[in-house]
């Protein structure tokens, strides 16, 4: 897998280049993306292959991890999450500043996987929004990346007004946040 030089849309000349305020920042925030883990099992161990030298999220300018809410801007769920849990998982999301992603990684984040019992959640999408689903149990490290590939193409086409939007206000508010 190799990294992809991204070319702007939009004007160009000798020794100029003019393009939309979207799009460069789009670019700026696809390629700067901060992942805060929130891995609470077996996932948890192929994000660390992800992040380490074989794999190299860091190729794509995620090797920042936070472990502060405030200064992340895509939630990396792996693992199975508790019922009791999902007050905590939420807490983290609504605590990260706008604009933000969703990854839920791997079956048990994703549905509850082999977890069909009355103490796992069956899916973090039943508290938080989600954006991309990887599935696997566990995903390889290279499943991973392409989720995360397929955050950057989210990210990079998204309108700078989306969050401001009717529809994206009213996404959140059938999770009971603002
Ligand atoms: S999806 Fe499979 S590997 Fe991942 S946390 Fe659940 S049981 Fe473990």
């Amino acid at each position: 897998m190799s990294t992809e030089v991204v070319k702007l849309e939009g004007y160009e000349g000798p020794g100029f280049m003019a393009t939309s305020l979207d799009k460069a920042i789009g670019l700026a925030r696809k390629n700067s993306l901060w992942p805060l883990p929130f891995a609470t099992s077996c996932c948890g161990i192929e994000f660390m292959a992800t992040m380490a030298s074989t794999y190299d999220l860091g190729r794509f300018g995620s090797e920042r991890l936070s472990f502060s809410p405030r200064q992340a801007d895509l939630l990396m769920v792996m693992g199975t999450i508790a019922k009791k849990m999902g007050p905590v998982l939420r807490q983290v999301y609504e605590q990260m500043a706008e604009p933000k992603w969703v990854i839920a990684v791997g079956a048990c984040a994703s549905t509850g996987g082999i977890f069909d019992t009355y103490s796992v959640l069956q899916g973090i999408d039943r508290i938080i929004p989600v954006d991309v689903y990887v599935p696997g149990c566990p995903p390889r490290p290279e499943q991973i990346l392409d989720g995360v590939l397929k955050i950057q193409d989210l990210v990079h086409n998204e309108s700078l007004r989306r969050r401001n939007s009717a529809e994206y206000r009213e996404m959140l508010a059938s999770y009971g946040m603002e």
